[in-house]
């Protein structure tokens, strides 16, 4: 049988014009190279930066470079599934988790996806990981206190709702524990929470799950978990998909906390990420823009003017350091962003004096705006006197013979190191605190044995709240030591010295 070229060519022809489906080239890719969990691809001139690109066996991935002939994408899924010359589709839009309040008690992962075995989170809206930070005009300038119920802070570091605090320390200093207490302050202060964790163990996360929900503060929190065991793009969104689901509720008026644990594994997630997409190595190997990574992040937090919402979002980021080097690359930039900082020293963990937090490098830039006055009235020589407590204490190593002023100094200093001193997962509602500082202020505690000083506390504390209830009530409530208060307090302290002092002399 022979074949008719012409017959043939106008079938073609007649297929050719009836053929009316549009495709445009520009909208589907093909895979160049895969591996690490990266991919590049071919053929996608229109994409835009931070879109989402849809590859075979559904994972996504995110477009981070846009180069002259291919672009760059991270996996966020497994890249396993994925091989050269698969098919690569544009979704036209950029990375967006599900937001809502029906996120809150929950575990997700980077994508916003429950990891906790609850079931399907419903929730109809979403909002990109990445905006624009509010602007000026939107903001309005700290005024509420964000309080952590750690007296040292509140009292030497006080926080803000709408402040950036970086926490900051060596490992195993307590720097998560901070935070941990901070969210189980909050119960019944009508702020919800937000932990991110970054790169640690499964373990680990789990644990602070348990935690979170034993001291009830799991039903006002949400925990956004990208672990170490998972490939390092989620690692870097995570922290973008936190603060995402935290503006939905700033923006409707609520406050919220978000911590970050921690921005040192997620710019080592970045790191990695930007090497293996070959953009040029800077100082430490880190890409020229890791500032900007946390910059952009930590802007996001802000308290919002009420005419816009009037909402707000505190940060906690954590920063772990390398032997207590605070200058070392990611600190100073993440420094140089918050609004301040506390610093953990591991001496003084290992002293005993937990939380660890060194008075003299640790700083609000916020400050009194973000203090009650309660607080400012007891608190206000605190952070002098530990001062001039650590002055005299390396001088008076030399001498034996020390003048009575001197060893008054190195009693007071040693007595409120004592009432610093606080466990773990008790943090102290605010008359309490006031109470011990007052205590402290007073001069009461210097007359106290050293090493029943805690102890002394407990009991002066119970004894106020059982027979003398209404004056740390009113303090509670005024946010303030009136006279009229002050003169019952000293009396309700006479009271108990009388009765108990000799027991802890
Ligand atoms: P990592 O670097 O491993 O993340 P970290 O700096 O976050 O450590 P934590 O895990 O918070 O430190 O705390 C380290 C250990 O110290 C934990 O076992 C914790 O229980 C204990 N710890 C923390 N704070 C206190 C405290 N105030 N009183 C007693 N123990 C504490
Ligand atoms: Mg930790």
């Amino acid at each position: 049988m022979k074949i008719n070229s012409k017959e043939i060519s106008a079938l073609i022809k007649e297929q050719i014009k009836n053929y009316n489906h549009k495709i445009d080239s520009s909208d589907v890719g093909t895979v160049v190279t895969v591996g690490d969990g990266i991919a590049l691809v071919y053929g996608l001139t229109q994409a835009m930066l931070g879109e989402l690109l849809l590859f075979p066996n559904d994972v996504y991935g995110m477009v981070m470079n846009l180069e002259v002939d291919h672009v760059g994408a991270v996996l966020l899924g497994d890249d396993t599934l994925i091989k050269e010359g698969d098919e690569v589709k544009r979704t036209k839009r950029v990375m967006e988790v599900p937001v809502g309040d029906n996120l809150l008690g929950r575990v997700v992962n980077a994508l916003g996806q429950p990891i906790d075995g609850l079931g399907p989170i419903k929730t109809n809206k979403t909002r990109p990981i990445e905006v624009i930070a509010p602007g000026v005009i939107e903001r309005k300038s700290v005024d509420t206190p964000l309080e952590t119920g750690i007296t040292m802070i509140d009292a030497i570091t006080p926080i803000g709702r709408g402040q950036r605090e970086l926490i900051i320390g060596d490992r195993q200093t307590g720097k998560t524990a901070i935070a941990i207490d901070t969210i189980i302050n909050q119960k019944d202060k009508d702020v919800l929470c937000i932990y991110v964790a970054i790169g640690q163990k499964n373990s680990t996360v789990a644990q602070i799950v348990d935690k979170l929900r034993s001291y009830d503060a799991l039903k006002y929190t949400l925990v956004v978990s990208a672990t170490a065991s998972e490939p390092a793009p989620l690692l870097y969104i995570a922290p973008y998909a936190g603060v995402a689901m935290a503006e939905e509720w700033m923006h409707n008026g609520k406050d919220v906390l978000i911590v970050y644990d921690d921005l040192s594994k997620h710019a080592v997630s970045y790191r990695t990420l930007s090497l293996l997409l070959k953009r040029s190595p800077g100082r430490e190997a880190y890409p020229g823009d890791v500032f900007y990574l946390h910059s952009r992040l930590l802007e996001r937090a802000c308290k919002l003017d009420p005419k816009y919402g009037g909402g707000s979002i505190t940060a906690l980021p954590i920063v772990e350091t390398q032997s207590g080097d605070i200058s070392a690359y990611i600190p100073t930039n993440v420094i140089s962003i918050t609004d301040g900082q506390i610093f953990l020293v591991t001496d003084l963990f290992n002293a005993g004096q937990r939380p660890a937090i060194d008075a003299g490098l640790s700083v609000s830039r916020v400050g009194g705006a973000a203090q009650t006055k309660a607080m400012k009235q007891v608190a206000r020589s605190l952070k002098i006197d530990l001062a001039s407590f650590e002055e005299m204490k390396s001088f008076s190593q030399f001498g034996t013979d020390l003048d009575s002023s001197t060893v008054s100094i190195l009693r007071h200093g040693e007595t409120l190191l004592e009432v610093l001193k606080q466990k773990q997962y008790s943090p102290y509602p605010l008359e309490k605190q006031v109470f011990y500082l007052y205590l402290a202020k007073n001069k009461i505690l210097d007359q106290i044995k050293i090493n029943l000083v805690n102890k002394f506390l407990e009991h002066i504390f119970d004894f106020v709240t059982n027979k003398h209830s209404k004056i740390l009530l009113d303090i509670k409530e005024k946010k303030e030591i009136t006279a009229q208060n002050e003169e019952k307090l000293n009396k309700a302290v006479e009271e108990f010295l009388s009765l108990y002092k000799k027991d802890y002399e």
